[in-house]
Parts: C-alpha cells; sequence; structure tokens
C-alpha cells in the first residue's frame, strides 16, 4: 500500500488533467477515499472545520440568466427585490454569526456586478466593520474590475467568492449572459489583487460526472488554485430551468469531494448549499474524504440549509472541533 508520502507524490505527478482526473475519480470506492484521507491529513487536522455564514446584502432583480438561480429575473420567479441592506443590519447578522462560532462572514449581492459606485463603497465599509468584528470577511458581488477590487483588498477582504459553477462545456447550456471566462477574468483580478479566490460550483443540474470532474480540473490548473473549493448540491427552485434536472447519487457526491481533495490538497473543501438533503453518515464520508469548511446559516441566500442544532449534534458524533478566525492583514 502507498505510504502518505507516496499517495501525495503520485498525485502530484498525476497533472490535473481530465483523463487522469476521471480515473482517479473511478477509483475503487474505498481506495479513493483512503487516498483521499491521506492527502487530507497530510494538510489539514481531520477533526477540524471552518464554518461560514452568508447573508444576502442585496437580493433578487438580476440581469443574468444562471439557470439555477432564484434572483435572475428571467427565471420568472416573483422573488421580492430587497435593495442593499443598512450597515447596522449587516453588523448585526456578522455579531449573531460569531456569537454562533463562524469564523467568515460572506455578503452576496445579487447582480452581474455592481455598478452603483455609492452601492459599492457601502459594500466596502461593510467589510470593514465585519472584519473589525474579528471576523474573516467574504463579499460575492459578481463581474469586478481590477480598480474595484483594490477597494475591496484595502477594506480588508480575505475572500472574494467567484464560482465556475460548471465545466466549460456545460455552462452555455446553464448560463448565456456571461461565459466562463468571464469568471476566471474575475478570479484572476481577484488573486492579482492578493485576495483569497472562493471558487466552486454546482452539481445536479443535468451535467454528467465528466463535467463535474471537468470542473475540478479547470479550477486545480488556474495560476493559483482557490483556497476554497465550495461544492453546491442543487436546490431545486420550482420555474427555473433545471428544476426537473435528476439529483446527483449521495456516493457520486462523495466521490467529487475526494477528487477535489486530491486536486486541490491545500484548499479548503466546502460543502455549501444542499447539505440539508445530505445525510448524517453521508457528510461524515464526505468530512473523511476531505471535505473540512461549512455554512451553518439557517438561510443560504434564498434557500434553506441545516436547521439549527443540527450540527452541533453531527459534530458532536464526529468530534469535530471548529476553526478559529485566521485574520489575515489584507493591509499590507
Ligand atoms: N451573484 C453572485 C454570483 O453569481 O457570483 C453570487 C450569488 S450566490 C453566492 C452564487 C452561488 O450560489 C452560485 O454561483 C451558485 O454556485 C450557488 N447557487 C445559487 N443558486 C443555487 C441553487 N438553487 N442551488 C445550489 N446552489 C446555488
Ligand atoms: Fe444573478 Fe448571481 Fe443569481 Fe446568477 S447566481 S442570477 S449572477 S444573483
Amino acid at each position: 500500500m502507498e505510504r502518505s508520502g507516496q499517495v501525495a507524490l503520485s498525485f502530484a505527478n498525476i497533472s490535473a488533467t481530465a483523463d487522469g482526473a476521471s480515473s482517479i475519480f473511478n477509483y475503487p470506492f474505498f481506495k479513493l477515499l483512503r487516498m483521499a484521507h491521506e492527502v487530507h491529513v497530510q494538510n489539514f487536522d481531520e477533526q477540524s472545520v471552518q464554518i461560514s455564514d452568508i447573508l444576502s446584502v442585496k437580493t433578487g432583480g438580476c440581469s443574468e440568466d444562471c439557470a439555477y438561480c432564484a434572483q435572475s429575473i428571467r427565471n420568472g420567479i416573483k422573488l421580492p427585490k430587497q435593495p442593499l441592506l443598512d450597515l447596522a443590519t449587516v453588523i448585526s447578522a456578522a455579531r449573531n454569526a460569531k456569537r454562533r462560532g463562524a469564523s467568515r462572514f460572506c455578503m452576496s449581492a445579487s447582480g452581474r456586478c455592481v455598478s452603483s459606485d455609492t452601492e459599492f463603497e457601502a459594500i466596502c465599509e461593510m467589510i470593514r466593520s465585519v472584519k473589525a468584528l474579528g471576523l474573516e470577511t467574504c463579499a460575492t458581488l459578481g463581474l469586478l474590475t481590477e480598480s474595484q477590487m483594490a477597494r475591496l483588498k484595502e477594506a480588508g477582504l480575505d475572500y472574494y467568492n467567484h464560482n465556475v459553477d460548471t465545466s466549460p462545456e456545460f455552462y452555455p447550456t446553464i448560463i448565456s449572459t456571461r461565459s466562463i471566462d468571464d469568471r476566471i477574468r474575475t478570479i484572476e483580478i481577484a488573486q492579482r489583487a492578493g485576495i483569497n479566490v472562493c471558487s466552486g460550483g454546482i452539481v445536479g443540474m443535468g451535467e454528467t460526472n465528466e463535467d463535474r470532474i471537468k470542473m475540478l480540473v479547470l479550477l486545480a490548473n488556474l495560476p493559483t488554485p482557490p483556497k476554497c473549493v465550495p461544492i453546491n448540491k442543487l436546490v431545486k427552485i420550482p420555474g427555473t430551468r433545471v428544476d426537473d434536472s435528476s439529483q446527483i447519487d449521495d456516493f457520486d457526491f462523495v466521490r467529487l469531494i475526494a477528487l477535489a481533495r486530491i486536486l486541490m490538497p491545500r484548499s479548503y473543501v466546502k460543502i455549501a448549499a444542499g447539505r440539508n438533503t445530505l445525510s448524517e453518515a453521508i457528510q461524515a464520508l464526505c468530512i473523511f474524504a476531505g471535505a473540512n469548511a461549512l455554512f451553518f446559516s439557517e438561510k443560504l441566500l434564498t434557500v434553506d440549509n441545516v436547521a439549527p442544532g443540527v450540527d452541533k449534534t453531527l459534530f458532536d458524533k464526529l468530534d469535530i472541533k471548529v476553526e478559529c478566525p485566521k485574520l489575515i492583514d489584507t493591509t499590507k
């Protein structure tokens, strides 16, 4: 049996190509899990999980046509538009998140980009205020320019979320108002600005396992792999273009987590939306396979997440401890 050092070496030799990654994804299940776990424990504490909370600071009325999203005006869902929240509301939510054990607070705004400079400055103030509470900060604001990203960095932003969502081949089926290259360009702008990138995608929209694998290979081949890779299970929103797609098989989901761990050994792998549809046993397999980040909010923007207290029960059963904030001084 390969020793753990050899495991890392042998995987390092498999350049993250779709064929190489596909053969790993299809390893016998327990061999894949064992190898992913060995890569995981070389880079992280297997009993530790990073917890985030997320708040929609501006909701609905989005001009993009993301097939999965309740906030797109193109999906015909009458989601009430919520203008940008006031600062006090955001700070109160962040304080609550910290009190409940989150180390990172994510602020999400609907929209292709942030065109209003007044709104952009208000979001920078939110970031400064949340950071001052001792929380890592994350924002997800759509496509941004170099100068906007520099202002976020200056405001102390730790993470920028910008998901590639699926494979380059399947992307046009899901989103036509922008290209996957538009996303990659913003990811690279964030990385050049010295901001950690959080980028992953959604599974269960009608894509194949090959699409899911290609999504991870794309991320692993970025100039710098994302610091955090969220894997969302599609939460079906009635009226969206993917509301009748077949769910991903639970064990394929575990395999994908294991593959993400092997391809991106030093990235956090996050089980994001749809976690409330995974049993405790499947979540435990995902954590063994290398998942080490979760959202614990009851709501994930417009969809439900896990109920309060559910995670504490699971963490007690698995002896999981929660990571403290790692405050990176991004003002240097
Ligand atoms: N508007 C920003 C953008 O598009 O980047 C951020 C909005 S939210 C953080 C974006 C992510 O949540 C999407 O990239 C997708 O991965 C996930 N998401 C949105 N709707 C979802 C759904 N119905 N089921 C699962 N994941 C979803
Ligand atoms: Fe708009 Fe983001 Fe939803 Fe796409 S995922 S429709 S960009 S809010």
